[in-house]
């Protein structure tokens, strides 16, 4: 997949901010050449390995946009420690379905969620310490870091994302042809 194997294994973390692990889903139908990739890489923070805390690494890759505290402290994280940071899917890009809340007020929607509909919350809107303060709206990754590349689609589809992986791991630009990124 990307050339001498006497080469260091690189570090890849992957996280899920607002989103729906949709993107992971996609990430992990690139099936067999799963292997393939695991003989060149090996994978810090994310989601598949349960690790906590990222790690110097070579490649991140962001779904879901920013609706909370955590989220950001998250994304920062990812931005101090990885040499290129790719925002997958819709969400990273630009807040995606999460951010239909962006034009409602925030406390009307809990409101609406917690108290008036009926909820497990038994009518309270939760306000444990440990919870995340919420944002006022949920922001693309890119208002928040600088982003290196974005990969459309809700979720890309599992050979856009391997295409990216081959191309930055492999050290080479990333061209996408055109097939692997419209959605008309
Ligand atoms: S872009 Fe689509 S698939 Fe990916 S996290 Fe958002 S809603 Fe889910």
């Amino acid at each position: 997949m990307m050339g001498d194997p006497m080469r260091r294994k690189l570090k890849v973390a992957t996280t899920s901010l607002a989103g729906c692990f949709g993107c992971h889903m996609s990430f992990l139908d690139i099936d067999e050449r799963l292997f393939d990739l695991l003989q060149h890489v090996e994978f810090d923070r994310t989601p598949l390995t349960d690790v906590k805390q990222v790690g110097p690494c070579d490649v991140g890759l962001v779904e879901g946009g920013v609706c909370n505290a955590e989220n950001v402290h998250v994304l920062r994280e990812f931005r101090r420690n990885c040499k290129m940071l790719v925002a997958i899917g819709a969400c990273a890009i630009n807040g995606g379905l999460p951010a239909q809340r962006n034009h409602l007020d925030l406390a009307a929607c809990l409101q609406e969620v917690y108290a008036t509909e009926p909820s497990l919350a038994g009518g309270a809107i939760p306000n444990d310490p440990e919870l995340p303060l919420l944002l006022n709206k949920v922001y693309p990754c890119h208002e928040v870091v600088k982003i290196d590349y974005h990969l459309p689609g809700c979720p890309p589809s599992a050979d856009t994302i391997w295409q990216t992986l081959v191309a930055l791991l492999g050290n080479k630009p990333l061209d996408l042809p055109y097939e692997l990124v419209k959605y008309d």
